[in-house]
């Protein structure tokens, strides 16, 4: 049997969490790379997360990955945070240092700059603008990463207007601001088009932008996942876009979180999206 403080023990704490696709992933590369540990999920109510966080460590496990409701509050919890979770405003992964330390890192950006990296290797040298849709932790996060690129303009679109502006505020004048309800008036001008809202989530409401006038030579990557194809990309990818769906930014976020934990970077293959993917 595998007991905490002697196995190398992970876990994925938020609420709802039964969901989550991220034991599939640190357990497989667990198994692959024969590493003696686990990795659990843990439904953590927003008035507990100060109180479940010590009590992680004081039973010795070696970190967790924190999602919704818990991303912006974790980070207040660390002793020390990264960079790149700085600039993102929220922790996506937390370490557990031999020295009763907890480090905050976010890997979201990450993923999602890794991912379209792979899925549309050109996507910087296509002529036109990038257009986030979405306002919240996701978009900052792929704002963050594609400045980091070095990109000079983002138009944001939120449906909360001030919202997006916010961001504006945080990232300055590299980020611009357009009503909800004139986005498609971008279409014909977008090189790159990411979706950071929730639209399309299975069980969740669906995208309802229309996407007549987007350019066949437009990559369209979607953050939202499942076991199928988002309403959005597909008929993106029937208008001939390029497109990139959320799985591989899933996979790859995890990446630097299982390296930090268990010391070996793993590797994301084609039978891991397929697990996933189901
Ligand atoms: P969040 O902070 O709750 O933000 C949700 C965003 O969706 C906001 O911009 C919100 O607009 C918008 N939205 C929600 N319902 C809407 C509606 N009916 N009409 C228009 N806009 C709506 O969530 P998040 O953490 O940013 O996550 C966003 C999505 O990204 C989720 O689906 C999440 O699963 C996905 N995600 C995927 C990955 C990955 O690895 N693939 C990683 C992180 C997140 P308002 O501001 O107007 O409410």
């Amino acid at each position: 049997m595998k007991a905490i403080g002697e196995n190398q023990i992970a876990a994925v704490i938020g609420t709802p969490i039964a969901h989550s696709k991220s034991p599939v992933i640190h357990r497989y590369w667990l198994q692959q790379y024969q590493i003696r540990g686990d990795y659990i999920a843990i439904k953590v109510e927003p008035d507990k997360l100060s109180v479940a966080i010590p009590a992680m460590q004081t039973l010795g496990l070696i970190g967790c990955n924190v999602t919704i409701p818990h991303k912006e509050k974790a980070i207040q919890l660390a002793d020390e945070v990264t960079d790149r979770a700085v600039q993102i405003g929220s922790a996506n992964c937390l370490i557990f240092e031999e020295n009763g330390r907890i480090e905050a890192d976010n890997t979201d950006g990450y993923g999602f700059i890794t991912n379209l990296n792979e899925g549309a290797p050109d996507w910087q040298h296509r002529d036109g603008e990038i257009v986030v849709l979405g306002a919240g932790g996701a978009a900052r996060a792929v704002i963050s990463a594609l400045i980091a690129t070095g990109v000079s303009k983002i138009t944001v679109c939120n449906r909360t207007r001030a919202r997006a502006q916010n961001l504006r505020r945080f990232f300055g004048e590299k980020v611009a601001v357009e009503e909800w309800r004139q986005v498609g008036k971008l279409w014909e001008r977008a090189a790159l088009v990411v979706n950071a809202t929730s639209l399309g989530m299975e069980q969740g409401a669906e995208m309802t932008i229309p996407i007549e006038g987007l350019k066949a030579d437009t990559v369209v990557s979607d953050l939202v996942y499942g076991s199928k194809e988002t309403a959005f990309l597909r008929a993106a990818r029937r208008a001939g876009c390029q497109t990139v769906g959320g799985v591989g930014m899933l996979l790859h976020q995890a990446v630097p979180c299982f390296e930090r934990w268990y010391g070996v970077k793993p590797e994301v293959d084609s039978k891991l999206e397929k697990l996933v993917s189901q």
